[in-house]
């Protein structure tokens, strides 16, 4: 039986490195039947819709999907389709490279993000020319899924901690609500440490002593901007892949969005998408062949046949040719 995979390559180095992907999933002879679809700037110019309903469906029937990257688009491509498959939860994970010069070199936290709501919602309201409201919005259902889920990834995984991120001091409400049903969830999980952080807080700890964190949950926004910030502490957005998780669908995607000031020279890292296609042979219970590409990649890195932004000189291709004859 082979896995039927959405591939939506999407704008500026997404088609890049997703062409890299593609080929190493090929090495790794996974059983992976590949099916393209469109989406993003180009297609919106070409037939008036960024997002065409041929490309829902078949992420919808797909076992899985694999996404490269949309420009300006993004909010009515990507955001769209994590709400279309009800992916609601968003996995990060920022893990240290040898070989990569960075702040820190024994980093190795998860970034759990809720994928559903907070200002992702998109509400906002005009009330008069100077003054716009956002609404934040939280509900007990989607904070109590995405703190079970975040225990879950936490005990399958056999990690220690997992840490609440909010802003309850200030959000009263709603992230006061998040902190009591997190702690209600962890009742439910003795082996593992349940702690929290405010948002500002966590932020500093993350740059001055990562190490204390383990697997990370938060709200849209707040994950939002601290992936990155992880991301950073890693080596930066071309080393960073994510899953985007629902009880139905799943969708692979690099943090990194489509780099219009690199797109088409064919320098783009492509290990963000690699790293996001091996969440997604995990995903599929594919485990050996993800540790195989996994380490083949590593090992790219450690040697320093790596693309420019890493500090290397080879070309997207290239790189991903030294990644293939390591697997
Ligand atoms: P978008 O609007 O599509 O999000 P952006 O340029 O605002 O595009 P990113 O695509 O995330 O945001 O890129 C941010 C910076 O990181 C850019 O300078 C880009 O060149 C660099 N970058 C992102 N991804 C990669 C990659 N895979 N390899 C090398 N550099 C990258």
């Amino acid at each position: 039986m082979k896995y039927r995979i959405a591939v939506i390559p999407g704008d500026g180095i997404g088609k890049e490195v997703m062409e890299s992907a593609i080929e190493v999933l090929r090495a790794s002879d996974a059983p992976l039947e590949f099916i393209e679809y469109e989406a993003g700037d180009e297609v919106l110019k070409r037939r008036g819709v960024a997002l065409p309903e041929e490309t829902i469906e078949g992420s919808k029937e797909a076992d899985a999907v694999l996404f490269g990257s949309a420009g300006e688009t993004a909010a009515d491509v990507i955001v769209r389709l994590r709400r279309e498959l009800k992916t609601y939860a968003n996995i990060r994970p920022a893990k240290s490279f040898e070989g990569v010069k960075c702040l820190h070199h024994d980093v190795d936290i998860v970034i759990i993000r809720e994928n559903t709501e907070d200002v992702y919602k998109r509400l906002e309201n005009e009330i008069t020319e100077d003054i716009i409201v956002d609404l934040r919005v939280t509900t007990k259902e989607a904070v109590e899924r995405i703190c079970r889920f975040a225990f879950e990834y936490a005990k399958e995984r056999g990690r220690k901690k997992v840490a609440l991120v909010h802003k309850a001091n200030v959000l009263k409400k709603s992230d006061g609500m998040a902190k009591r049903i997190f702690y209600e969830v962890a009742r439910n999980y003795k082996n593992i440490v349940a702690e929290d952080y405010y948002v500002d807080a966590a932020s500093m700890f993350l740059v001055m002593n990562p190490q204390r964190f383990d697997v990370m949950v938060m709200s849209n926004m707040f994950g939002d901007i601290l992936s990155d910030l992880a991301s950073g502490l890693v080596g930066g957005l071309g080393l960073s892949p994510s899953a985007n998780i629902g009880d139905e669908s799943a969708l692979f995607e690099p943090v990194h969005g489509s780099a219009p000031d690199i797109a088409g020279k064919g320098i783009a890292n492509p290990s963000a998408m690699i790293l996001s296609a091996v969440m997604m042979l995990e995903y599929l219970g594919e485990k050996e062949r993800a540790e195989r590409i996994e380490k083949a990649l590593r090992e790219s890195i450690k040697e320093g046949l790596t693309t420019p932004d890493l500090g290397g000189k080879l070309k997207t291709k290239e790189m991903t040719e030294e990644i293939i004859k390591r697997l």
